[in-house]
């Protein structure tokens, strides 16, 4: 008889974005003829750039030669994107990382989830609320999360709030936590941490031995100076921080998929009789014995961002999104609305009318005006009351969108 790993009955059946597709389907039944405006999913609209689509027919060709045809790849990425990525991302801002400290992976998503599988499940994990929902359902389906307790919320997950309060900047908390979460700038609070809020959690992280997993999926879309674009820019970070970013928001390779994941050597987490053990060496076994290399093309298209030309482009395309981000602040703060974020992402965090349950607003956003934003709720018990847009759209539609939206409130 097989059994199945139970810890997946613990989570409902689809996961939030997912719940939402099936919804804007049902809706597309009730009104077909219904010009369906999607400021909600967290996929761009523009597409990829000339650098990238050149660099990839010339792997192509490559690829149809005999003399120059690649197999298999090196497991954890070629050489010449993870030099890229260690000159244009980190010698730039004064971080000297090795190769085999730079993994190449197919999306960050799978890695946010896979990271957890080299550590224990007696691990106490911080996250911060509301975020994005991966790091909490990887951590239920690997059973990681402990037993669900009275009030909803997970016996081995320390929830860290980050309200209008605090202005979304999350506070160190009174548990200890050994596995900490944080994500900036924010899914979906838009919000960025400054280089002081950032080391308190590096410092806190030195001091009780913690890791943290810093998701920095958004990077591309900071623009005030004072915001840290990698953990590494805060001293000491190389001892306690993982980074996992992605090619994604970057340069517009949520299709194509390319991500990376720098695991620093300096790295140590512990067995249970207190043996300390080089992190960065278990995630490579994990890699190389699991994953069979991010595709060639696709890694040649990700290292044509860093050339001169590459990288004007996919900055032109930042930019778009960002003035559509902006756009969608301007509107709702002049509709009422009480709106957070947009300012160092694309994503904008907005408080509903009459505190109405995050749900309920998406059914009515979509029923009467055929908008779509993300419920608030999908992001955590914080995400209450909260719904959240991205400027990801096209400039048409997202105007499109603050006019039916102006209208309707
Ligand atoms: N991390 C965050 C915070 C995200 O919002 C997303 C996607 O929306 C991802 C990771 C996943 O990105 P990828 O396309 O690299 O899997």
């Amino acid at each position: 008889m097989a059994l199945i790993n139970e810890n997946y009955l613990k989570l409902s059946e689809y996961y939030f974005f997912d719940e939402i597709e099936q919804k804007i389907n049902a809706h597309k039944v009730i009104k077909p003829n219904a010009q369906v405006i999607r400021l909600g999913l967290g996929d761009v609209s523009q597409p990829l750039t000339g650098e990238v689509v050149k660099a990839m027919h010339a792997a192509v060709d490559e690829l149809s030669k005999r003399e120059t045809f690649r197999g298999y790849g090196p497991e954890t990425g070629y050489r010449f994107l993870i030099n890229s990525i260690i000159k244009n991302d980190y010698n730039s801002r004064g971080v000297n990382l090795s190769t085999d400290e730079v993994f190449i992976s197919d999306g960050s998503k799978s890695d946010v989830g896979n990271i957890g599988h080299i550590f224990g499940r007696d691990n106490i994990i911080g996250i911060t609320d509301p975020v994005y929902p991966v790091y909490e359902n990887a951590a239920v389906m690997g059973g990681r999360s402990g037993y669900m307790r009275d009030d909803n919320l997970w016996s081995n997950i320390v929830y860290i709030p980050c309200t209008p309060e605090n202005n979304y900047v999350p506070q160190l908390p009174e548990e200890k936590v050994d596995i900490i979460y944080l994500c900036y700038p924010n899914n979906p609070t838009g919000i960025a941490l400054t280089k002081a809020d950032l080391k308190k959690w590096v410092d806190y992280a030195i001091e009780n031995h913690a890791i943290i997993i810093y998701d920095g999926a958004y990077c591309a879309y900071i623009q005030e100076p004072d915001i840290p674009h990698s953990i590494y820019e805060i001293k000491g970070a190389k001892k306690c921080a993982i980074e996992i970013r992605s090619f994604s928001k970057t340069a517009g390779f949520t299709g194509l998929r390319c991500s990376y994941t720098v695991v620093p050597h300096e790295i140590v987490g512990f067995t249970l009789y207190g043996n300390a053990v080089e992190v960065n060496k278990l995630w490579n076994r994990r890699a190389t014995t699991y994953y069979n290399g991010t595709s060639y093309i696709v890694q040649r298209g990700a290292e044509a961002i860093y050339s001169k030309q590459g990288t004007k482009e996919i900055r032109e395309n930042v930019a778009y999104y960002m003035t559509n981000a902006k756009i969608i602040r301007e509107e709702l703060e002049k509709g009422g609305f009480t709106v957070f974020g947009g300012i160092n992402s694309p994503h904008v965090w907005v408080k509903t009318p009459y505190n109405m349950p995050s749900w309920r607003f998406f059914q009515q956003l979509l029923y009467d005006i055929d908008v779509v934003c993300t419920p608030g709720a999908g992001f955590g018990q914080g995400g209450e009351g909260w719904f959240r847009v991205t400027g990801f759209n096209s400039r048409e539609n997202t105007i499109e969108a603050m006019n039916r939206i102006r209208k309707w409130v």
